[in-house]
């Protein structure tokens, strides 16, 4: 096994994928890409893949347009193939309060060139038929969003990050990264010691167990996120806007001829990945349906379809929550050479892209193309949260990620 790299990449999911093709492609020669199972395996490939514009905040604006970019560039990009439709979607209030925040989607969406305005519900019914104006007080349509397939962006920009020159090493857990004086010496594996200078931790849901390991505290919290995917509906046309309803916080896109679905529930299901044992896999997760029936019955007078469709297939993931619903992302100055790409709020995929290009030109040339001071992890230095209080910060950035208030 390799010995040695300049940049060793801990996590071939779309974060650490992504980060290891940019670091090639901006012309770092050796660079590790290692995984404790398959590449692309975890959660990844099990992600809705869905791109949503509208933002909270316009740094996460700028990323998304920028990852979109990438991904309609994706295979020009990484010789490997991507299929994505930008669908736009209906971004559908049900309650006064979250009217005004779509006005105010509207006002920073505008300002930061993204094409969003306010339509009717009958509108928004006829733009997909499926969405019934029953009980809709407002509606958003985004003109930018698209949807892609998730499980082919980890698997091509690792094998785009090869083909670069890249090493993959998959099923090789990393064990340890070492740090001595302050600076990062290497990692030690299941198949051996790896020295090097640099060590990203892009282990989704096992980033912060792999820090703790080394003595670093990453506040994150492995959250449950699942969905169906219905069989065959008549009508359900790949191209018809995907629909969130804020409150219900529930998200359909189109997908093989019939819908995938999802939601944010008010009880998350979080984990400690430690206590689950070393073997444990992302397919091990225990699934529940009820939720999601639960909540097909919540919005069942606007997308009766959730509730009538078969289910094709259920899967789920576990992605990362934080305090403030910010990604993690670059240096600790606690350890040189220790930078982190995590904490995705379960929008991580499709942002990896503008995140593992700017963390990449963050690691060779010392600074992010953009200002990324919001996702450092030394915001979280003085918040010195209980485990309860963490995941109770999560849970309410979980329920309220379209900004439902
Ligand atoms: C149901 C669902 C719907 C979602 N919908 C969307 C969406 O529409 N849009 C979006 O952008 N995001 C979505 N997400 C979130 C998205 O899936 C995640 O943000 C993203 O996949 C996180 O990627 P990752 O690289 O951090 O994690 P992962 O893909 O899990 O990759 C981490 C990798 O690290 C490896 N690893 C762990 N420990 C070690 C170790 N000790 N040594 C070596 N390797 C190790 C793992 O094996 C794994 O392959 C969704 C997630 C789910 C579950």
């Amino acid at each position: 096994m390799i010995q040695r790299a300049e940049v060793i990449v801990i996590g071939a999911g779309g974060l650490g994928a992504a980060t290891a093709f940019y670091l090639v492609k901006r012309g770092a020669r050796d660079v590790v890409l290692l995984d404790k199972y398959d590449i692309g395996s975890q959660t990844s490939p099990r992600a809705a893949g869905m791109v949503s514009c509208v933002r909270k905040s316009e740094l996460m604006i700028e990323l998304i347009k920028l990852a979109a970019e990438k991904i309609e560039r994706f295979t020009q990009e990484t010789g490997q193939p991507l299929d994505w439709i930008r669908s736009g979607s209906l971004k559908v209030a049900r309650r006064a309060p979250d009217i005004a925040v779509i006005e105010d989607d509207i006002v920073r969406g505008r300002r930061l060139g993204l094409d969003v305005e306010r339509i009717s519900p009958e509108e928004a019914h006829r733009l997909n038929p499926f969405l019934e104006p029953e009980g809709v007080a407002a509606v958003m349509r985004v003109g930018d969003d698209m949807y892609f397939d998730p499980a082919q962006v980890a698997v091509g920009f690792a094998r785009g990050a090869q083909a670069g020159g890249a090493t993959l090493l998959p099923h090789t857990a990393v064990t340890r990264v070492v740090i001595e004086r302050g600076a990062v010496k290497g990692v030690e594996t299941s198949r051996g010691a790896i020295h090097g200078p640099i060590v990203v931790d892009a282990a989704g849901a096992w980033t912060r167990q792999i820090a703790e390991a080394s003595g670093v505290r990453i506040p994150l919290v492995p959250t449950a996120q699942q969905l169906f995917v219905t069989g065959p509906v008549p009508g359900a046309s790949a191209d018809l806007p995907m629909v969130r309803i804020m409150d219900a916080a529930v998200y359909v896109r189109p997908c093989d001829g019939g819908f995938l679905w999802g939601v944010y529930e008010e009880d998350p299901r979080f984990f400690d990945m430690g206590s689950l044992g070393e073997s444990f896999q992302i397919k091990d997760m225990p699934l529940d349906a009820a939720v999601l029936w639960r909540y097909a019955d919540d919005v069942k007078r606007q997308m009766p379809v959730l509730s009538t469709a078969s289910v094709r297939e259920h899967r789920g993931g576990i992605p990362t929550m934080t305090a403030d619903g910010q990604h993690v992302v670059g240096p600790i100055p606690a350890a040189r050479g220790f930078f982190f790409a995590s904490g995705c709020n379960v929008a991580g995929l499709s942002i990896s892209p503008a995140l593992g290009d700017a963390l990449a030109a963050w690691i060779l040339e010392g600074a992010p193309p953009i200002d990324l001071t919001p996702l450092a992890v030394t915001r979280f230095a003085a918040g010195s949260w209980s485990e309860a209080q963490l995941r109770e910060r999560a849970r309410w950035q979980y329920r309220h990620f379209y900004g439902s208030v």
